[in-house]
């Protein structure tokens, strides 16, 4: 579980996050929408202590983030906005790799890992293309495998659909939904609806900061005509 506790934030003395309270239980999948601006990144930021609250407590699994970085660090994968900046190898392959090497797994294990989070990224068998060739959604889709293949207790991505074709979205998506039903929790960030209100459990909509809506995708559906997001057509 991930527990936001009263987190408040500032930037320069500038308020981003404000009094936010928020759980994200085992296998939960939970949207995180709100307009630009409204806070999404920093929020997501204080799971693995990117960021650190100014005051309130982020909990992993029961344990303060500020307390235990490295327990933070390995249960909570990351997929972060610009896949840029998470790239550790020339290739596909040795990028996503490079997670479960870390774990100490054995060669086998980790071969299957990588193949496995591929195939979930459309991306399967482009083991030793070189990142820097990719396209933007390729790359986009290479970070994504690179959480998936760490199988974290829970996963927070951060706008991961950007650059992606609709195929890839839905695919990416369907494994989501997977990783949430097998236990995983999940917390998206996104200002693009489609697909994602039938997978939800639930919806949390920022405004100015702090947590505007909490509740189940058709019940946010209705408050969410207020807010700059890309909703399904009804
Ligand atoms: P979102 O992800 O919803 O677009 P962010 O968390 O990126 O929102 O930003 C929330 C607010 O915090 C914005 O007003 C942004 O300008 C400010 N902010 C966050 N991080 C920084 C930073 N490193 N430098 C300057 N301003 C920042």
């Amino acid at each position: 579980m991930i527990e936001f506790r009263s987190v408040t934030y500032a930037f320069d003395d500038v308020p981003v996050l404000e009094d936010v309270s928020l759980t994200i239980g085992d296998g939960e999948f939970v949207v995180l929408a709100g307009a630009n601006g409204s806070g999404k990144t920093t929020l997501l930021r204080h799971c693995n202590g990117l960021v650190t609250p100014d005051s309130g407590t982020v909990l992993v699994d029961g344990t303060p983030v500020t307390e235990d970085l490295v327990a933070a660090r390995s249960s909570v994968g990351m997929v972060f906005q610009h896949p840029r900046d998470q790239f550790v190898a020339a290739t596909v392959g040795a990028d996503v790799a490079f997670g479960p090497e870390n774990l100490g797994l054995e060669r086998a294990e980790i071969d299957r890992r990588v193949a496995d989070a591929l195939e979930a990224v459309n991306m399967a068998g482009r083991e030793d293309e070189r990142i820097d060739h990719l396209s933007g959604g390729e790359q986009s889709r290479v970070a994504i495998a690179g959480a998936l293949a760490m199988a974290p207790t829970h996963l927070v991505l951060d706008e991961p659909f950007t650059g992606l074709d609709d195929p890839a979205r839905r695919s990416v998506l369907s494994r989501l939904e997977a990783l949430s039903e097998d236990g995983t929790g999940i917390l998206l960030a996104t200002h693009d609806l489609r697909d994602v209100l039938d997978l939800a459990d639930r919806v949390v909509a920022m405004r100015d900061g702090a947590v505007a809506i909490d509740d189940s995708p058709d019940r946010a559906l209705e408050a969410l005509s207020d807010f700059e997001v890309r909703v399904p057509e009804r």
